[in-house]
């Protein structure tokens, strides 16, 4: 069985060092030489949107799934849907919505889902309604292709919301209300091609500039978890979904408020590979596959810090009782996400007091709340 992977960074190479136990093969298509996915599986080199090499995938495989969100949906629906063709999970319908801001927040809508409050932005007039409508402060973001923080502007006043125009206005933007949160979660599901649902415990994120930097899980009351769940819940049946769902939250007055969503494994579910009884990337893999899902029970109190930039010594960091670390191999460059390390502890205290040891030598600047 050879599950084909569109994107080759380092949530494909986690997908396949889960698949491997499940005698399961790999195929990936990713434009980098230096693909993470690479050192441990096949990678076939070329662009995304290759109308050969995606037929050629769909041939060889029997599903398709994909490890990064902003690739071209037309193509994937000229190319690699069809008869004789792999199944594609999860759905490219989940994949469409989840590339445009403003379609997520329609869907977050429709669903009954509270969203933050928002304005499509297409021109200058459409931005003077926006914060008029919407008010001060905010936040204008690019529709698409956003990730990481990338693409974004908070806007505080008039004249900054002018200067993220001219500096973002070429393409269609959103406009969002900021949230004054009190911490923001998410929430990981599966849901199999037999219609077998999981949830994950909540995670509780600690972003700086927009990029995920620390995963504490189990978090938050029981309240919030059954919350998060009936609303992924809702998602995974608009969509008949297949896979692995997340939805990252904004907690405010104990509200939990949706910022987006993403058709994949994602980074605030690293923490499953060791603190889980089945990981995230099995669990995707057993759900695309149709194949019974594993149990989501937690074995501690877990916390997942990303090493961002620059990859610190391995020594230092192996030297950390009950360390587990995950390098990806790729070139340092700043603000990019080049491995972490997931601890697992017998209590929230203790475990919150490594992963601060922790932090203090890889993140002196975040803070745990
Ligand atoms: P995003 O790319 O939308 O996930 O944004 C990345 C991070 O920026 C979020 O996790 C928040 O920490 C922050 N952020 C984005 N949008 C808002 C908002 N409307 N209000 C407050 N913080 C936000």
């Amino acid at each position: 069985m050879t599950v084909g992977v569109i994107g080759g960074g380092q949530l494909g190479r986690m997908l396949a060092l889960a698949g491997y136990p499940l005698g399961l093969d790999f195929l990936f298509l990713d434009p980098s030489r230096e693909a993470p996915a690479g050192r441990v599986a096949p990678v076939v080199h070329g662009a995304f949107t290759d109308p050969q090499l995606l037929k050629w995938l769909s041939r060889e495989c029997q599903v398709l799934t994909f490890d990064w969100e902003n690739i071209s949906v037309e193509a994937l629906r000229k190319h690699a849907c069809g008869a004789r063709r792999a199944r594609i999970c999860p759905p490219v319908s989940a994949l469409a919505t989840a590339q445009d801001r403003v379609a997520e927040k329609r869907l977050f809508e429709r669903l009954g889902i509270p969203t933050t409050r928002w304005h499509a932005v297409g021109s200058r007039p459409a931005l003077e309604r926006a914060l008029r409508e919407v008010g001060l402060p905010g936040v204008l973001k690019t529709r698409r292709m956003g990730y990481d923080g990338k693409g974004q502007m908070r806007i505080r006043t008039h004249e900054d919301a002018l200067r993220a125009w001219q500096s973002l206005g070429s393409v269609p933007l959103i406009y969002e209300e900021w949230v004054p949160f009190e911490c923001e979660v998410s929430i990981i599901g599966a849901r199999s091609t037999r219609g077998q649902t999981v949830f994950y415990p909540l995670n509780g994120n600690v972003h700086a500039d927009g990029i995920l930097r620390v995963t504490r899980a189990p978090y938050g009351p029981a309240r919030w978890h059954r919350t998060a769940v009936d609303y992924l819940t809702r998602c995974l049946e608009h969509f008949r979904y297949a896979g692995v769902l997340t939805i990252e939250f904004f907690v405010r007055n104990g509200r939990l408020i949706a910022n987006e969503m993403a058709p994949r494994v994602h980074n605030s579910g690293h923490w499953t590979i060791e603190g889980c009884a089945t990981s995230q990337f099995e669990n995707h893999l057993r759900s695309i596959l149709g194949l019974p899902l594993g149990s989501t029970r937690p074995t501690g109190h877990s916390a997942m810090i990303n090493l961002i930039g620059e990859m610190p010594a391995r020594e230092a960091l192996l030297a950390f009782e009950g360390l587990h670390l995950h390098e990806y191999g790729k070139e340092p460059r700043p603000g990019r996400k080049l491995g972490h390390c997931t601890l697992v502890e017998e209590s929230t205290t203790r475990r919150d007091r490594l992963a601060r040891r922790l932090l203090a030598r890889v993140a002196p600047g975040v803070r745990l709340p």
